[in-house]
């Protein structure tokens, strides 16, 4: 056993591909989290300032990028697809109580959504894309 080893009995993933994968879900979550913010602090139907780009654009833009990314880590990572549909299902279910509205629970498609990424990313995949694609398109 190292002294590494004796300090701490973490061993963090060396995995160049997980390191991208889940790396990419972790910035796609947090820039989604920004957007989020800022539409709670000016508003969503408001502008950003410099930009000029409108808040709902922009939060659009970050839902789908976390959309995706998070989608590429589920198949990836072989994380329980069905296991995350379903928790997702009752999660928007109960949280539908919150809203004023009434909304159908409506969870995104996540099968639809997750197969339609992954053939669009392959699809599209050429020798030379990005290494992350075609890792991924590789593995399945
Ligand atoms: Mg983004």
């Amino acid at each position: 056993m190292t002294t590494q080893e004796k300090l701490s009995p973490w061993t963090p993933d060396t995995n160049k591909t997980h390191l991208r994968v889940l790396g990419k879900a972790l910035e796609e979550l947090t820039e989604c989290g920004s957007a989020v913010a800022r539409c709670i602090i000016q508003g969503i139907d408001e502008s950003e300032p410099v930009t000029g780009k409108p808040n709902r654009q922009w939060l659009q833009e970050e839902i789908a990028d976390a959309y995706a990314t998070l989608g590429l880590m589920c198949q990836y990572m072989k994380l329980d697809k069905s296991f995350i549909f379903e928790r997702s299902m009752g999660k928007a279910l109960r949280l539908r109580g919150w809203i004023d509205e009434p909304l159908v629970a409506s969870p995104f498609l996540y099968e639809f959504w997750c197969q339609s990424v992954q053939r669009r990313f392959i699809e599209r995949a050429s020798p030379n894309s990005t290494e992350f694609v075609l890792e991924i398109g590789e593995r399945h």
